[in-house]
């Protein structure tokens, strides 16, 4: 039977100044594990580095349950720039690496899973994560262009992909699985700019179940061509995910429960994963290609234009 991995990333940062509620973040991560030890389903938990000071006690009871835990980074919160992708090469290895020394300082060991705030990231990213040791991660999200963030993916790819060395956009041959978030490419939000995603806060149960039945349907028809098909869903660790009625709590049990029920429909069976679960199974079945991937124009059309001329 088919399978589609399934996980959600929550993006941990309830110490940011904007936010400064770590109770609340408290609440939010001890509320989520309630909600994946029901339902059976791993989460991927990126921390930034004055949340994993606060936290790490209950990030390492997160990661003995078998959730992952890792890196996540806010310039602006370690006194840079806000957005990573306006910094070169060397800038972005110094700032990673800040936040290497507080994880690994919390946690024990070096992150292997990273994610930067707003999906902020340029061509110098890839190759940095890759020379800090980092094994996999969230940096693409499809379509989105947000220059106001240095965050701008053009048609990148929506699957598992090794991601290229000199073209965030494009697959290639840096030794990092890019996991990318599901997102629904035709729905357009923030003017335009953003498209939908599986991010449990943006809308109800009932509008994800549109995306979720959309990416379930196209990457079961694409056969072999996706050798490793994922749901990855998003949140945030600054709302009160412990309270029953929590709006977002609901909208997590809706979504966990509509993926199962679609993949059902369409014959698969839903595997909950961690990010690091999905990138392992992704390095199984493709091996990394040397060289990067080839590029060409479609010029059918032009070969049966000329075809046509010459008879
Ligand atoms: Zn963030």
């Amino acid at each position: 039977m088919e399978k589609i991995y399934f996980n959600i990333q929550i993006d941990c940062e309830s110490t940011q100044r904007t936010i400064h509620d770590p109770a609340l973040g408290e609440r939010a991560i001890r509320g989520l594990g309630e909600v994946f030890a029901q339902t059976g389903v791993r989460g991927t938990f990126v921390v930034i580095p004055p949340d994993l000071k606060v936290h790490a006690a209950l990030y390492r009871e997160l990661e003995a349950e078998g959730h992952e835990v890792g890196l996540h980074i806010h310039p602006a919160e370690q006194g840079y720039e806000e957005f990573l992708g306006v910094y070169g090469f060397d800038e972005q290895v110094k700032i990673l690496q800040e936040g290497i020394d507080v994880f690994a300082e919390g946690m024990g060991r070096r992150p292997e899973v990273f994610t930067p705030g707003y999906f902020s990231a340029n061509d110098h990213t890839y190759p940095a994560l890759e020379a800090l040791g980092f094994r996999h991660g969230t940096v693409s999200i499809s379509t989105r262009d947000l220059p106001q963030c240095a965050c701008v993916w053009g048609s990148s790819p929506l699957e598992v992909h090794y991601p290229h060395r000199h073209n965030r956009s494009l697959a290639g041959d840096v030794d990092f699985v890019d996991v990318p978030p599901t997102v629904d490419v035709a729905s357009r939000m923030w003017g335009g700019a953003h498209p939908q995603d599986l991010r449990i806060e943006l809308v109800d149960a009932k509008n994800h179940w549109y995306t979720i039945h959309k990416n379930v349907k196209r990457q079961v028809a694409a056969g072999e061509a996706i050798p490793v098909k994922h749901l990855k869903g998003l949140t945030h660790n600054i709302f009160d995910y412990s309270h029953p009625h929590d709006f977002r709590r609901e909208t997590l049990f809706g979504v966990i429960a509509a993926a199962r029920q679609i993949c059902e429909q369409q014959g698969c069976e839903l595997v909950p994963a961690t990010t690091g679960e999905i990138a392992a199974e992704y390095r199984r079945r493709a091996p990394l290609p040397r060289g990067g991937m080839k590029l060409g124009l479609d010029t059918r059309g032009r070969a049966a234009w000329t075809a046509q001329k010459t008879v």
